[in-house]
């Protein structure tokens, strides 16, 4: 018992619970469903064994975790990192609620992960170690009932052997069971640059309320060059953006006459780091997150910008599109900075699961839209989204998260009390 409360003792996932007890006062939340919403619906916690190459074998923790199903079944990413646990894939579950209840997706919240290192695994230890994970929570997950999709350390290369895995246990194809796989699985088109897109989008959106211009003089800085950081990139310097700052794990590199996407794809095809990039100077995390610039965007992990990083933010608009990139210190210097527009994490993200919920839809029925279909109704949602958290602060008077984590969180309040509770 006490191995398995030390396994939930995460500081993310205090972190989230005290977001939410901030936000459920403010909504003068009905007691018990606070006292609902405040843990987690289910857990599983899995030993995944695998062999490596050189004939040995290796067994890492794995896990996955369904905060709250009230409005759907549970939609949440699969995480591969050395460090994750228990109690960061549950904060990051809750979140994943709060998400999905925001911007009306009939999903509700959870999220996996497996405790290891993915990147110097070869392609056949991460299939079989895929494998095995997917078989260990078989009967977890389902199309109806939990679907994963990608998230850090994982891929659309990954979430097709989770899919292969489900159908060969199951005796038939079955693509709904998880999201971000390649189209020709029945992926959805645009599944892939949603949530990068959908962060240059609420960029777009709150440069029109601060009257900031997206142009060459915009100067952007973005920690993380993975699917999200990756794609962002690409949008903002499409929206004539210079993107003066970009890091990875190993390396944050500035250059103020800007960088292009392209070179930088180039180089890390070839490096599979930014470490060593000839066009730009190294700098600490510290200098890079705090370099001038108009838009920050944090699409790494968690607890990056910490109080210190906050002090010193010089940016307009902070984007996050990583989850809970903000420790609760830093949200609250930021909250009383009038110079930073916040735009909260499960609002700048949510491209990513919004389209995924499309990518599930069609899967379901079999039928499958355009390119130009999926982007317009995406820009619908987060647009819809974005104003309903613009209200939200107007007339309560909190700040961006707050209002996101309010607008989302009521919601799923009011989903509980029209279902009651069982028996
Ligand atoms: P990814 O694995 O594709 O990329 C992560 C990037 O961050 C890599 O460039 C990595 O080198 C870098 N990184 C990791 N730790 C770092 C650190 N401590 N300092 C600096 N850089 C670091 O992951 P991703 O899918 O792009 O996810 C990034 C963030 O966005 C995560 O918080 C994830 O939960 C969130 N997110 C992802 C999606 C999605 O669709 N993939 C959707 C919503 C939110």
């Amino acid at each position: 018992m006490k191995n398995c409360s030390a396994e939930w003792d995460h500081p993310f996932l205090q972190q989230v619970q005290t977001q939410f007890e901030s936000a459920a006062k403010q909504l003068s939340l009905d007691h018990n469903v606070f006292q609902r919403l405040r843990t987690l619906d289910r857990a599983l916690i899995v030993s995944v064994p695998f062999r490596m190459d050189d004939g040995t074998v290796r067994v890492v923790p794995g896990y996955r975790v369904q905060h709250n199903d009230v409005l759907g079944p549970c939609k949440g990413g699969i995480r591969y990192d050395p460090n994750v646990t228990l109690g960061e894939v549950s904060g990051l579950a809750m979140l994943m609620t709060w998400k999905c209840a925001l911007v009306g997706l009939p999903l509700g919240g959870a999220k996996g992960g497996v405790q290891v290192d993915p990147s110097p695994l070869s392609r056949s230890e991460l299939q079989r170690l895929t494998r095995r994970y997917t078989s260990e929570i078989i009967n977890f997950i389902g199309p109806e009932n939990d679907i994963p999709a990608p998230d850090m350390g994982t891929n659309e290369q990954v979430m097709a052997w989770m899919m292969d895995t489900y159908s060969q246990m199951k005796g038939y194809s079955i693509p709904a069971i998880v999201t971000g796989k390649p189209v020709v699985i029945g992926g959805s088109l645009g599944r892939k640059e949603a949530t990068g897109r959908g962060v240059v989008f609420t960029i777009a959106e709150a440069t029109q309320r601060i009257g900031l211009k997206l142009n060459h003089s915009t100067r952007v800085v973005i920690q993380g060059f993975g699917n999200v950081g990756g794609i962002a990139f690409k949008k903002i310097e499409e929206a004539g953006c210079r993107v003066v700052g970009i890091s990875d794990l190993h390396a944050a590199i500035y250059n103020p006459q800007g960088f292009h996407y392209e070179d930088l794809v180039d180089y890390f095809s070839r490096h599979k780091t930014l470490q060593g990039y000839p066009g730009g100077e190294e700098v600490s995390s510290f200098d890079f997150l705090t370099l001038p610039c108009e838009i920050l965007i944090p699409a790494a992990c968690e607890g990056t910008i910490t109080a210190e990083v906050a002090k010193k933010l010089s940016c307009r608009i902070l984007a996050e599109g990583a989850n809970g990139p903000c420790t609760l210190e830093a949200d609250k210097i930021i909250a009383d900075n009038p110079d930073i527009f916040l735009i909260p994490d499960i609002l700048a993200n949510s491209g990513g699961v919004i389209v995924s919920y499309f990518e599930w839809v069609q899967d379901l029925q079999n039928l499958f839209w355009s390119e130009t279909e999926i982007n317009q109704r995406l820009c619908e949602v987060m647009k819809r989204a974005f104003d309903s958290v613009i209200m939200m602060h107007e007339q309560k008077k909190v700040d961006m998260r707050m209002a996101a984590l309010m607008t989302g969180i009521s919601r799923v309040g009011q989903a509980m009390l029209a279902r009651g509770l069982y028996p």
